[in-house]
């Protein structure tokens, strides 16, 4: 099945990341997949720092990945494939310290394959990104006509799971919680309503706040839970809602939080190959401290509905440097609902009618904030 002679004819990208030396024995231990509407991500978990190399073939299209001295212990037959550009996953050892395995495709796709160091949630693992065009589109809650466009992000996704404890994990809670908020929201038709993931996928901090910025949001979501390692009894817990810190006062616990929420890319494997150049942006623009205003608005209204179905973690909105809130034309909040760390929280976050009652405080909060402005602009148009 792999003649050398076939495939020297057909390879067109070669690249040797290692060269495999003697005697090291590595294991696959897990191959996971993530289907977004354009890409599809495989992650492929091994016990040591592979030793690989990875070429694409055409007649038919496929990827092949080599891993030197390598064992297989895991079924690649429960990968789920369905609904992806892969057609189908085949292994084998087409040299005796070769185990090789073969992504045959659908169609042409793009390709990016990359080694990802260890982490607290996994060992070494290899990353393929497939992205293939003419897909579908994921599901969105939109309708025309709508006035304002209210884009809700559900944290984490895919290979990233966020903060997982207790039996649940941050990327479910948080994606539960924003298509209740979709559905609240899109009952009424002044909004347009958008979601930067609908499905266990991940999407890069930069294109969440992209689309948001594309889209031109008036408002931007942020949904997420908190987690805090604590041995003792009186854990933190809470809801609390963030918005961005232009002047980096923001608190030690904020600042941890913040940089914690930032490691999503890296935890999912997103390349990080364009630089943050907003950041430069928000500090100069002039129109920042207007969408800081509305964010503090919007956060404040937010905050007050959450005190209805929860205790808060503190009693304002709290100031951090989210990346996904650096964008300096969108406002945009972040929500932490509770700490999946403490017992009990987490326990009624498991809970959909908890799940549904935070969504409903949040959509209040901006609901408000919303007939209060159009209040003003009618106000303001009569007088004029
Ligand atoms: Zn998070």
């Amino acid at each position: 099945m792999f003649q050398r002679t076939q495939l020297t004819h057909y390879i067109f990208i070669a690249f040797f990341v290692a060269l495999p030396t003697m005697g090291v024995a590595n294991t696959i231990k897990d191959i996971r997949l993530w289907q977004s509407p354009q890409n599809t991500q495989i992650v492929i978990e091994v016990t040591q720092k592979p030793q690989y190399k990875y070429f694409y073939l055409s007649n038919p299209v496929r990827l092949v990945i080599d891993f030197y001295h390598t064992t297989l212990k895991t079924d690649i037959n429960k990968i789920n494939i369905q609904g992806t550009v892969i057609h189908r996953i085949r292994t084998g050892n087409s040299k005796p310290n070769v185990r090789r395995i073969v992504l045959d495709l659908r169609k042409e796709a793009q390709y990016k394959v990359y080694h990802l160091s260890p982490n607290k949630h996994y060992r070494h693992r290899i990353f393929i990104n497939l992205a293939s065009h003419g897909r579908t589109a994921s599901p969105i809650f939109e309708k025309l006509e709508r006035h304002t466009v209210i884009v809700i992000d559900p944290g984490h996704g895919g290979e990233d799971p966020g903060a997982p404890h207790h039996g649940i994990k941050e990327k479910n809670v948080a994606m539960s919680i924003a298509r209740y908020l979709a559905q609240f929201l899109a009952r009424h038709d002044e909004y347009k309503v958008l979601l930067t993931r609908d499905g266990d996928y991940n999407v890069s901090l930069h294109q969440r706040r992209n689309f948001a910025r594309s889209h031109q949001a008036d408002l931007l979501i942020s949904v997420h839970a908190d987690a805090y390692a604590t041995k003792t009894k009186n854990s933190p817990s809470g809801l609390a809602v963030y918005i961005l810190d232009a002047d980096k006062t923001s608190s030690a616990e904020a600042s941890f939080l913040a940089e914690r929420e930032n490691k999503s890319d890296l935890i999912a494997g997103v390349v990080l190959d364009n630089k943050d150049d907003i950041l430069a942006e928000i500090l100069t623009s002039l129109s920042m401290s207007a969408t800081l205003e509305t964010s503090n608005a919007i956060g404040k209204m937010v905050l007050q509905e959450l005190s209805q179905v929860g205790k808060l973690h503190k009693r304002g909105v709290g100031y951090g440097n989210f990346t996904i809130l650096r964008s300096p034309d969108v406002p945009a909040i972040l929500v932490e609902s509770g700490f999946l760390t403490n017992p009990t929280e987490a326990r009624k976050l498991k809970q959909k009618v908890y799940r549904k009652n935070i969504a409903q405080s949040i959509y209040h909060g901006v609901h408000k904030y919303f007939k209060q402005v159009a209040r003003q602009e009618v106000y303001r148009r009569k007088k004029s």
